[in-house]
């Protein structure tokens, strides 16, 4: 038999479990222990041998490693040993490097791995969905990708899109009841929900007959596991300035071996300089330490709640000009408290105090016992309703349902009505789930004398549409004008007071018993009242909107809220200026692409929108030459979310495609954290820049002595060996120790970067350029120097240029924090760049004074003149230029930053 073919009892009996408690813990683990986890396995991962070997493959490095080889064999063993030494001590470093990013990469897919909701103990609880076994029973609703191959039990609606597996992009209609036939293909085995199909409508539970590599999608798992790309468009172009730069390289050395051989140097001599020189000169590690600047950043974005899903939105978030934010949840605290009631043109408030619940009217307590319209809204409401009464367990971790919904199983059990007790006067028939283009939900329910209704609540002003009578005066009538007019002057004095309205309607049904569809339903209802309930403007997000603003980046607010409750929202939170403009659903809908995008940088917020409608303010924005970064939760929101330049999706109550869709997951859905991830986002990118800064100026400034000297006709400043290790202590850890400086204070003060912008933009070529162009002068001038003072003493001329060569680049290191000049901020105010300049300092002190290693590296100690030497002419290139930028620095700041649109 076929798992499609079973009853539900029998799949229970097979599976061992039980719909009602699911599994023990116990048992779940023993369960995982056996089968493992519940994932596909991972194509294509490098082990950490290959990523250690790989760290040698780079052409010049063998070329160097050859011609040490060769430079053996013809009796320098010293020397070849000790570059052997410092190539592996590189390779290490590399490795390192390179593990650290892929462990931080590792670390980003974890956390934005799939969970699932599981029946544990009788207790339903959020996992990883990697911990599913088979027996456990799951709970699916629209949005979810399934995470196991399941048997479902039940299906309320139940829509999923089965693409990924079957190649058919329509839904399937699934249910629980058992199939008949041999041999169904996947695609009408209406009672199976596959792993990782995506539910696109309605809910359901299963039990999980199939987990990891034994699913349906696990024996397809190697045909459709896709790499997907992580390299941003920075790294992009980091990889193509590579190239160039090795070609530089090499055609530079060329010259430096050329014009040292015809100036009378051996050409072995000169071959091995040459080498070492192009092997200094290329930056290998730039890309693993883009990487790991990026992997830190991200690190630090997750510390402030915003996960990133794709690496190359670090970068965009830098350029982002306009965030469009959802508001229930993201702008406000999603805290829903019923405050006000309205029935029959009368207002109720709602108040707690001194341990009483009163229902007041004009400020007076009064009893509702004989208010027989105000007892339909409240109790209706509690029966349409997908959630419930929280225990402090689930407070904690989100599980009982929408906060919409939980204020009216608030408000219901104020007055006496509570679910479960409904529940047994009135039998659940069938459920159409809320959702947000319909702005409604719908139950149809039946009573003990076998009476079926209707009930139905959703967006006053669309539900009232859908009324042909109305409560009043305890009556059911038909809806007239002066109704209407009640209806709606109520509704916009409610939302005036920023409160989100719901209204209740029901409708008696008679006849046929078959399974009716959602239009059939939702039509001719009786409008019973509505229930207006508060939820307050997060505190920290006010400021988060002036520091946008101040930031270049307009903050809009897209709301399937009433207008008039939207604007008071957004009044409160400054978000809509004066001028600014509000923009309804039906107006919208009825715009032209041309007409929105002619207004679109007028309009602050967009209200009583359907998820459809971002998509379309996604495109005129981008029209208009903005970085969108845009927000959204619902199944139908991920087509938006995958447009705009930065997807965002909500991480408590964004469903799985909206995740999926997007870039970055907020984990508090909080509007702040969008704002700390742009910052973040900056801040990486400022980083990056810094050490290309410094590491190109410190490789130009080594290929520049060499060359110089050659030019005139000077000895060699460096020896290949000490050329090697200024490139190994300067490189790699003052570099990687840049990648993760502190944010400058006006971080959050410029206006938004180009995204097409250049890696040498705003000036960064100059400085590399003119930094290194000293940095080779003055090491030159100390070994010139040194070379006629001591008359002609090479060892200790090396040695001054040697040590010059380094401290002018870790002096320059401190340099490179500062977009401008080392005297606008405290110059060691990163203890990691201190400690790794001091470590880079001790190596080099090391391999000069410990007798040890001085015929290693040909060093000799350095006199107290030779310091004085050193240390003055080393600060010359960044005092110098800095002092230079601080001059100009009116005209540097107008072309820092370009502003936008
Ligand atoms: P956003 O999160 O985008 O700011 P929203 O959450 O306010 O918007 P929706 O959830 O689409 O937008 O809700 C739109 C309207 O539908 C609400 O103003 C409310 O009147 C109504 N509504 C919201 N939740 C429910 C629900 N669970 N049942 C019935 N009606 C609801």
């Amino acid at each position: 038999m076929e798992w499609y073919q079973l009853e539900t009892e029998k799949i229970e009996e097979l599976v061992k479990t039980n719909r009602s408690q699911g599994l023990s813990n116990e048992e779940a683990d023993e369960r995982l222990k056996q089968n493992g986890p519940n994932e596909l396995r991972e194509s294509g991962k490098r082990s950490p041998i290959a990523i250690f070997f790989s760290q040698f493959k780079d052409f010049m490095v063998i070329v160097l490693l050859i011609a040490t080889v060769l430079s053996g064999l013809l009796g320098e063993y010293l020397d070849a040993i000790t570059i052997i030494i410092i190539v592996i001590m590189n390779g290490i470093l590399g490795y390192i490097q390179e593990r650290k990013a892929e462990k931080s990469l590792a670390a980003l897919r974890e956390l934005s791995a799939p969970m699932a909701t599981v029946l544990r103990e009788g207790k339903w609880e959020t996992l990883p969905a990697r911990d599913l076994v088979t027996g456990d029973i799951v709970k699916i609703s629209s949005g979810d990708r399934i995470s196991a191959d399941l048997r479902l039990l039940s299906a309320n609606g139940l829509l999923v899109e089965e693409s990924a597996l079957t190649g058919e992009s329509i839904s399937v209609h699934k249910q629980s009841d058992p199939i008949a036939g041999e041999s169904l293909p996947l695609g009408d085995q209406a009672n199976i929900g596959f792993m990782g199909t995506m539910v696109t409508q309605g809910n359901g539970t299963g039990v999980v007959i199939h987990t990891g590599m034994k699913t349906e999608m696990g024996k397809i798992a190697g045909l459709i596991q896709s790499a997907e790309t992580m390299l941003t468009p920075l790294q992009l172009r980091l990889e193509q300035l590579g190239k160039i730069l090795i070609i530089l390289a090499v055609i530079l050395t060329i010259i430096v071996v050329g014009v040292g051989v015809y100036r009378g140097h051996a050409l072995t001599e000169m071959i091995l300089s040459g080498v070492s020189l192009a092997v200094a000169a290329i930056p290998e590690g730039l890309p693993a330490i883009v990487t790991i600047a990026l992997a830190l950043g991200v690190q630090k974005m997750i510390r402030r709640h915003a996960i990133v899903r794709r690496l190359p939105s670090v970068e965009t978030l830098g350029c982002a000009t306009v965030i469009c934010s959802d508001k229930t949840g993201t702008l406000t605290q999603n805290k829903m408290t019923v405050t006000h009631l309205w029935t029959e043109g009368k207002t109720w408030s709602l108040s707690e105090g001194e341990g009483k619940i009163a229902f007041k009217r004009a400020g007076r307590s009064q009893s509702i016992a004989q208010e027989q319209t105000l007892n339909q809204l409240l109790s209706y409401a509690v029966l349409c309703n997908d959630a419930h009464l929280q225990t402090d367990d689930e407070k904690a971790s989100g599980q009982a349902g929408d906060p919409t919904e939980i204020a009216l199983l608030v408000s219901g059990q104020k007055a006496g009505y509570s679910k479960e007790k409904l529940l047994q006067d009135y039998k659940l028939l069938q459920t159409f789930p809320f959702d947000s283009g319909r702005k409604m939900m719908s139950v149809i329910v039946e009573n003990r004398k076998g009476e079926r209704m209707v009930l139905t609540k959703g967006a006053p002003d669309v539900l009232l549409d859908k009324c042909d009578y109305v409560m009043w005066d305890k009556q059911r009538q038909l809806k007239r004008r002066q109704h209407e007019d009640k209806i709606k002057e109520a509704i916009h004095t409610l939302g005036n007071q920023a409160l989100r309205t719901i209204a209740v309607a029901y409708k008696p049904l008679y006849g046929s018993r078959k399974e009716m569809k959602e239009d059939q339903v939702e039509c001719g209802l009786t409008f019973v009242g509505l229930q207006g309930m508060i939820d307050p403007p997060r505190p920290e997000v006010k400021e988060s909107i002036a520091e946008c603003q101040r930031a270049g980046i307009k903050t809009v607010m897209i709301t399937g809220d009433h207008v008039v409750t939207a604007q008071a929202i957004a009044r409160e939170l400054d978000l809509l200026p004066p001028d600014g403009k509000v923009l309804d659903g039906t107006t919208l809908s009825k715009m032209s692409d041309e007409a929105l995008e002619e207004q679109v940088d007028e309009i602050y917020v967009y209200a009583r929108v359907s998820p459809e409608h971002k998509l379309k303010i996604v495109k005129a924005l981008q029209q208009r030459g903005h970085i969108v970064a845009m927000t959204g939760d619902g199944v139908n929101d991920a087509p938006a979310i995958k447009s705009a330049n930065i997807g965002i999706a909500m991480g408590k109550t964004g469903t799985d495609v909206a995740k999926e869709a997007s870039s970055l997951i907020l984990s508090d859905d909080n509007f702040s954290t969008i704002k700390s991830a742009i910052e973040e986002g900056r801040n990486i990118y400022e980083n990056i820049r810094k050490f290309i800064r410094y590491l190109l100026a410190s490789n130009v400034g080594e290929i520049l002595v060499m060359l110089f000297a050659m030019v005139l006709s000077l000895p060699l400043p460096l020896l290949p060996i000490q050329i090697l290790w200024v490139n190994l202590v300067t490189d790699g850890l003052p570099a990687m120790a840049l990648g993760v400086d502190s944010a400058e204070d006006n971080v959050m003060k410029r206006h938004p970067r180009r995204p097409d912008e250049g890696v040498f933009a705003r000036g960064l070529g100059w400085k590399i350029i003119s930094r290194g162009i000293l940095i080779g002068a003055v090491t030159l001038i100390g070994f010139w120097l040194t070379l006629h003072n001591t008359s002609h003493n090479l060892i200790q001329a090396q040695n001054v240029a040697f040590m010059t060569l380094v401290m002018s680049q870790l002096i320059q290191v401190f340099d490179c924090r500062c977009e401008r000049s080392i005297f606008d901020r405290h110059p060691f105010g990163n203890k990691y760049l201190l400690l790794a300049v001091l470590s880079s300092i001790v190596l080099m002190l090391v391999v000069m004074y410990i007798p040890f290693f001085q015929p290693i590296f040909h060093t000799v100690p350095l006199s107290i003149h030779d310091w004085l030497l050193v240390i003055g002419l080393s600060a010359i290139p960044t005092f110098l230029l800095s002092g230079f930028s601080l001059f100009n620095q009116k005209e540097e700041e107008q072309s820092t930053y370009v502003r936008h649109a």
